[in-house]
C-alpha cells in the first residue's frame, strides 16, 4: 500500500526548493542535459524529493541520449501513477509519484529491454540514496 501524502501548496513550495516545486508541483521541466542525475551512474535508490517515496533503482537507468535520467521501470509497480497528458499539443503519458502526486516526467514506448518503456524522468524531483 502506498501512503497518501497531502499538503498544501503553501506548504509545498515552503519546504520545495524553488527548482523542485516548479516541477513536482507545477509539471515544469528541467532543461536537458542540466540535472544532476542525467549522467549519474552510482548505485542507489532513487526516492522522490517531494515525499521520499522509493521510486526508481539504478540497476533500471540507461543512457538514452536525451538528456535527462531515464529507467526502464519504477521501482514497483504501485510505485509512480501514469495519467494522459494533453499538453502542448501532444499526448503523452505523464509520470508521477504514487504517495504525493508530484510530477515526475513521462512515460515513453520506445524503451529498452522487455518492457519497452522509458521513464523520462526530471533529476529535479529525484534524491539518489546511494547504496
Ligand atoms: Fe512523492
Amino acid at each position: 500500500m502506498t501512503t497518501k501524502i497531502e499538503k498544501t501548496d503553501a506548504e509545498w513550495r515552503a519546504e520545495l526548493t524553488p527548482e523542485q516545486y516548479e516541477i513536482l508541483r507545477r509539471k515544469g521541466t528541467e532543461r536537458a542535459f542540466t540535472g544532476e542525475y542525467n549522467d549519474m551512474k552510482d548505485p542507489g535508490v532513487y526516492r522522490c524529493a517531494g515525499c521520499g517515496a522509493e521510486l526508481f533503482r539504478s540497476e533500471a537507468k540507461f543512457d538514452s541520449g536525451t538528456g535527462w535520467p531515464s529507467f526502464v521501470e519504477p521501482a514497483g509497480l504501485e510505485s509512480v501513477v501514469t495519467e494522459t497528458d494533453r499538453s502542448w499539443g501532444m499526448a503523452r503519458t505523464e509520470v508521477m509519484c504514487a504517495a504525493c502526486g508530484g510530477h515526475l516526467g513521462h512515460v515513453f514506448p520506445d524503451g529498452p529491454g522487455p518492457t519497452g518503456q522509458r521513464f523520462c524522468i526530471n533529476s529535479c524531483s529525484l534524491d539518489l540514496e546511494r547504496s
